[in-house]
C-alpha cells in the first residue's frame, strides 16, 4: 500500500505513520526527518534547507521532490511506503505524479488549529534519538530529561509559538489546493488515489483507531 498522510504540523502524522509502518511493514518516509538529518550532517542540501526550516517556511519544491524521488526508488519501497509530510503543495503532488510515483490512498488527518498549537508548543524532543514527549500529554518520567538516556530535552526551533503560527498559516495556504486536487481526483478519475479524511483530534489511541479503521486494517 502506498500511502500519503497529509495534516498540519503537530496533527500526528509522524506518530500514526510510525504505527502504520509497524503494522504494514513498509517504510515511513518523513521529509521533515530527512531534512533535519541533512541539516545535522551539514550536507549541501542541509545547508540550503536550514534557513527555511528555522523560519517555519517550506523548503523549495525542487529540493524536496528530489529527496523523495530518490528515496522511493530504493528497494525497501517496492512493497509500498508511507509518505509523511510530503507532498505539501500542489506542485509537489504534480511532480510526484510526473516522476511516475503512484499513490493508493491519501489520508487527511484533521485537527483544529488551537489543538495543534497546544500540542506543538508543549512538545519536547530528545534531539539525538528523535524521541518526542509532551509536557502534559506524554511527560517524561523526570521533567526535562529523556527517559532512556537521562539527557536534556529541547524545544525544537520550529516548535516555538511564533514559528508554529507561521507553519499553520503556511499549511492552510499551501495545502488547501493540494487537498482540493486529491479530492477532485478521487471523485472523478478512475484509478486515482482513494481520499479519506480522518479526525485526528483527542488521544493518540483514539485517532489511531480511526486511522486504522479508515484504511481497513485492524
Ligand atoms: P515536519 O517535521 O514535517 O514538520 O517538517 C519540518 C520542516 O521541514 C518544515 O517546516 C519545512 O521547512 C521542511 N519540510 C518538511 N517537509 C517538507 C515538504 N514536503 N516541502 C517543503 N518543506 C518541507
Amino acid at each position: 500500500m502506498r500511502i500519503v498522510i497529509v495534516g498540519m504540523p503537530g496533527a500526528g502524522k509522524g506518530t500514526h505513520a510510525a504505527a502504520l509502518r509497524a503494522r504494514l511493514k513498509i517504510p515511513q518516509i518523513s521529509t521533515g526527518d530527512m531534512l533535519r538529518a541533512a541539516v545535522a550532517a551539514g550536507t549541501a542540501r542541509g545547508r540550503e534547507a536550514a534557513g527555511y526550516m528555522k523560519r517555519g517556511e517550506l523548503v523549495p519544491d525542487r529540493q524536496v521532490v528530489e529527496l523523495v524521488r530518490e528515496r522511493v526508488m530504493e528497494a525497501d519501497c517496492a512493497g509500498g511506503f508511507i509518505l509523511d509530510g510530503f507532498p505539501r503543495t500542489l506542485e509537489q503532488a504534480l511532480a510526484l505524479r510526473g516522476a511516475g510515483v503512484g499513490i493508493d490512498i491519501v489520508l487527511e488527518l484533521h485537527v483544529p488549529d488551537e489543538e495543534v498549537i497546544e500540542r506543538m508548543t508543549g512538545r519536547r524532543t530528545h534531539l539525538p534519538s528523535g524521541r518526542v514527549y509532551h509536557v502534559t500529554r506524554n511527560p517524561p518520567k523526570v521533567p526535562g530529561a529523556d527517559d532512556i538516556t537521562g539527557e536534556p530535552l529541547s524545544v525544537r526551533a520550529d516548535d516555538a509559538e511564533d514559528t508554529v503560527r507561521n507553519r499553520i498559516a503556511s499549511y492552510h495556504a499551501q495545502t488547501g489546493p493540494l487537498l482540493d486536487y486529491y479530492r477532485r481526483q478521487a471523485a472523478g478519475e478512475p484509478g486515482a488515489p482513494r481520499y479519506v479524511r480522518v479526525d485526528g483530534s483527542g488521544s493518540v489511541a483514539a485517532s489511531r483507531a480511526r486511522v486504522f479503521a479508515a484504511l481497513g486494517i485492524a
